[in-house]
């Protein structure tokens, strides 16, 4: 039995825009269906143009909905019927480009959503929410003053001020540098869980959503097409969209054996389910680039066919002898040539396997 009731729930949510030519309509959601607990940090991962902003504006009340219904503590907001407006539906937003008032000081950008309290109150308030955002010494600091990280705070410390059930995060870290997102989605997460906030974000990279969300759902034309924990994602993609979206990995063939183990070109590898009816068939095999360990002293050699340098490590491409290419993540101290030949070994214990 489900005892915790979602704090948001979609079902069969389905949204369209009228056509760009003018003449009927082209949909953007279709079928989403997601639940969110309370405090919950939740994530919608997919590419540009599948959708995400859409579901994020229309829990917002900004969009209407063609079908479906959006519930929020047990309330309908939207449906086919019923359209609560934005501003009763105790729900925060932070922008892509954190949208700052830039002719209001950090404190004053805070105390803006602030406006029901008495001015003191209203002082007071912001200030305290600065200091949970670490920015206690910022507050008479202009947003053009601010580093992206710090301005980023500030909007999510105007958003959590008026102390809505939900905030909503489009792309809060696609106008920040590469190197700091990472590390400003694990600050975020803090923030954001010391504060009991429930949060529902998209980004279109895998790793930011690794970092902050306690749930993932993929997205592809308008739908969740799973929707877990990342690490459920990651060892048990539902299908072979998830599989190939998440991690770095390609599909070989294998071959089913009898003891429940499928014979690939590297050799053999425990079977996740029962294949006994299959013995003999070919099935796919997911290669993640985690599964293939370089080893110069292994017999087994691939040529490096490509590599891309990511600091601690490379990601390499290398081709086996049947000519079928898969990746290795190999420590950046191992630095081989395009052409050359390397020893590689494979370390996966069991895998993702779909088929026949
Ligand atoms: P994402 O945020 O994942 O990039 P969006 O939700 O912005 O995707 O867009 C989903 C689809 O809906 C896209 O094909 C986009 O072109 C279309 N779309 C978004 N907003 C509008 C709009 N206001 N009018 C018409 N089409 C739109
Ligand atoms: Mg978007």
């Amino acid at each position: 039995m489900n005892s915790v009731r979602p704090l948001l729930s979609i079902k069969n949510l389905e949204i369209d825009y009228p056509s760009r030519d003018g003449h009927g309509r082209v949909t953007a959601v279709k079928g989403l269906n997601l639940a969110l607990g309370q405090g919950e940090i939740g994530c919608l991962l997919g590419s540009s143009g599948c959708g995400k902003s859409t579901v994020l504006r229309a829990i917002c009340g900004f969009e209407p909905i063609k079908t479906g219904e959006i519930v929020l503590r047990d309330k309908v907001v939207s449906s086919l019927s019923f359209h609560l407006p934005p501003n009763q539906r105790r729900v925060g937003m932070v922008f892509q480009d954190f949208a700052l008032f830039p002719h209001l000081n950090a404190l004053e950008n805070i105390a803006f959503g602030l406006q029901h309290f008495p001015s003191q109150l209203r002082t007071n308030l912001a200030m305290e929410w600065l200091k949970r955002v670490s920015l206690a010494d910022k507050a008479n600091a202009y947003p053009h003053e601010l580093s992206g990280g710090q301005q980023q705070r500030v909007a999510l410390a105007r958003a959590m001020a008026p102390e809505p059930d939900l905030i909503l995060l489009d792309e809060p870290f696609s106008s920040l540098d590469i190197e700091l997102r990472e590390r400003l989605a694990g600050e975020m997460r803090e923030i954001l869980k010391a504060n009991k906030i429930t949060a529902l974000l998209v980004t279109h990279d895998q790793y930011e959503a690794f970092a902050i969300a306690d749930k993932i759902g993929v997205m592809t034309e308008g739908k969740v097409v799973q929707w877990d924990t990342p690490y459920e994602l990651y060892h048990k993609p539902a299908n072979r969209y998830v599989a190939d979206f998440i991690g770095r990995g390609v599909f070989i063939k294998g071959v089913v054996q009898t003891n429940n183990k499928v014979k690939i070109e590297l050799g053999e590898l425990e079977l996740d389910k029962d294949y006994s009816k299959d013995v003999g068939k070919e099935i796919d095999v997911l290669l993640r680039a985690d599964d293939i360990q370089h080893d110069d002293h292994s017999p087994m050699q691939a040529e490096v066919v490509r590599k891309v340098f990511r600091g601690a490590d490379f990601l390499y491409t290398l081709r086996l002898a049947s000519g079928v290419e898969v990746l290795a993540f190999v420590p950046s101290h191992h630095d081989h040539a395009a052409g050359e030949m390397i020893g590689i070994q494979l370390v996966a214990d069991h895998v993702v396997t779909f088929g026949p």
